[in-house]
């Protein structure tokens, strides 16, 4: 399908030449294309100037008495002068490089060495115009940009690389209680404390963990990251989007369940207790098929709790209003930990199990008792689906702005398939069935893991294991410092 061409107004080219012959010269070869206007000294052009929209070009001789031609460009691009942006084009005498450089440096766009053939000096009129035309639009378009910005509905922070903010619109003043362009030039590691890591981590191009909410005043926001691709001076944008409501919302919804949850699990323990105390034949002698039948009640009922314990976990995680408790700490202590505590299981699989100790610190800014369960979690799986005679190992290594961990097993592996939903909620893998298990559990590592800033991931092939991983942000790293100057 053609598409119709927009006209564009015939352009104006003026001429400024002292030299009638040459001045006639060149509007011989531009009057067929575009309407040309002669001057014949630079005093006259700048008068001119003051009183007339700007031509699309200025065909400038170099050499003038008066006023020459270097003086014009320097004015034009002073500024005091609202013509600024007008396309010069120098005539040169022929060879002379001195004064080409100077033509450039002053502001002229193009030169041409006099004598020169007509068509040359047209074919470099419209260049000249074309990229004018393309200059003007890219400005229209970032204009237009920024008034579609000014007026979102949601706050839009845009930031540079090194973290200032570059334009801030009417929303955001809004909700921040400042003026726009108080806003701006400020750092969003001080504006916005806690979402200045993750920020900035993403304008690195590293991983992109999802921003928490952030509570601004009154109201609760839940921040995202844009591409800045039309703001010149920005990096990426924040955009603030108010979820108070729904966050109310969400938590109502969660606590109702929470509720039915809590409700359940009771009876159910009080079940486990009775199973239990009938197993244990305080009640009387059993027979092998009673015997039999009251274990795979018990089997169902403590996947039933596990169940709505993992619900209960993650309704907790997901709480808005839940924070994680955040403190300096060595997460080889947690690992460690971890470890001495699962061994008894470790030992009853037959499997053996690796610690890989770092040599140094491995400091992290983490909830002990959270990273603890992702750690559980993890290892907790290896032994589960690792048959007799496999081997885990554990490993904690400092990268450049991460920590990473890795729990590895020689376990049965996961279909490819299944990989990409093995982080949500109720994953189980057919593989696997046999195993009681509630399919919440790396569901629960992913939310704290990614509460933590961090990521998740599991590389795996079938019949040889599977190695599950998580990062975390290194604390003695931090985002490159911001700085006002
Ligand atoms: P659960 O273990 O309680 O079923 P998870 O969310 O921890 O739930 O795990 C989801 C599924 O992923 C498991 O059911 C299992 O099929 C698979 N899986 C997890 N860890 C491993 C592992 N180390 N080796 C093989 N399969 C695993």
């Amino acid at each position: 399908m053609s598409h119709p061409t927009r006209l564009e107004p015939s352009p104006t080219v003026w001429v400024v030449d002292d030299s009638p012959l040459d001045a006639r010269q060149a509007e011989l070869a531009l009057r067929d294309w575009c309407s040309v206007q002669i001057f014949s000294d630079g005093s006259a052009v700048l008068e001119h100037f003051s009183a007339h929209p700007a031509p699309d070009v200025l065909v400038l001789d170099w050499v003038m008495p008066g006023v020459t031609g270097i003086e014009v460009v320097q004015f034009l691009r002073s500024d005091k002068s609202p013509m600024a942006d007008v396309p010069v084009l120098l005539l040169t005498a022929r060879g002379e490089a001195q004064q080409i450089v100077e033509g450039l440096s002053a502001g002229a766009n193009d030169y041409l060495a006099k004598p020169y053939a007509p068509e040359e000096l047209r074919a470099r009129a419209q260049a000249l115009v074309r990229s004018a035309r393309l200059t003007q639009r890219a400005v229209a378009a970032e204009r237009a940009t920024r008034e579609l910005l000014a007026s979102a509905p949601d706050a839009l922070l845009a930031i540079d690389a090194t973290g200032l903010i570059s334009f801030a619109n009417e929303e955001a003043g809004r909700v921040f209680r400042m003026p726009c362009e108080t806003l701006s030039g400020q750092s969003i590691e001080r504006l916005v404390p806690s979402i200045a890591l993750g920020a900035l981590r993403r304008l690195e191009g590293q991983s992109r963990p999802p921003l928490p909410d952030v509570t601004i005043y009154d109201r609760i926001y839940a921040p995202s990251i844009r591409s800045a691709a039309a703001l010149p001076d920005s990096n990426a944008i924040i955009a603030f989007r108010d979820v108070t409501d729904r966050r109310q919302q969400d938590r109502r919804r969660l606590d109702f369940y929470s509720i039915i949850a809590h409700d359940l699990r009771s009876p159910l323990t009080g079940m486990l207790l009775r199973t239990d105390r009938l197993l244990s034949v305080k009640r009387g002698p059993l027979s092998s098929d009673a015997t039999n039948d009251l274990q795979k009640f018990m089997a169902n009922i403590q996947s039933m709790v596990g169940l709505i314990n993992g619900f209960l976990d993650l309704a907790r995680l997901e709480d808005p209003s839940s924070t994680v408790d955040a403190i300096d700490l060595d997460l080889a202590d947690v690992v460690a930990n971890t470890v001495d505590d699962l061994r008894p299981l470790v030992e009853a699989g037959k499997l053996s199990l690796e610690w890989c100790a770092p040599e140094t610190d491995i400091k992290v800014l983490g909830d002990k008792v959270r990273l603890g369960q992702v750690l559980a979690n993890l290892i907790g799986n290896a032994i589960k689906y690792t048959p007799p005679g496999g081997k885990i190992v554990v490993e904690t290594k400092l990268l450049e702005n991460l920590v990473r961990t890795t729990v590895s097993d020689t376990g049965p592996g996961i279909p490819r398939e299944a990989v990409p939903g093995l982080f949500l909620r109720f994953t189980r893998v057919p593989a696997t069935a046999g195993k009681t298990g509630t399919g919440l559990g790396l569901m629960i590592v992913r939310e704290i893991v990614e509460a933590h800033g961090g990521g998740v991931g599991v590389e795996t092939e079938l019949g040889k294991g599977s190695t599950f991983w998580f990062t975390l942000p290194r604390i003695d790293v931090r985002p490159p410092k911001v700085s006002n100057g």
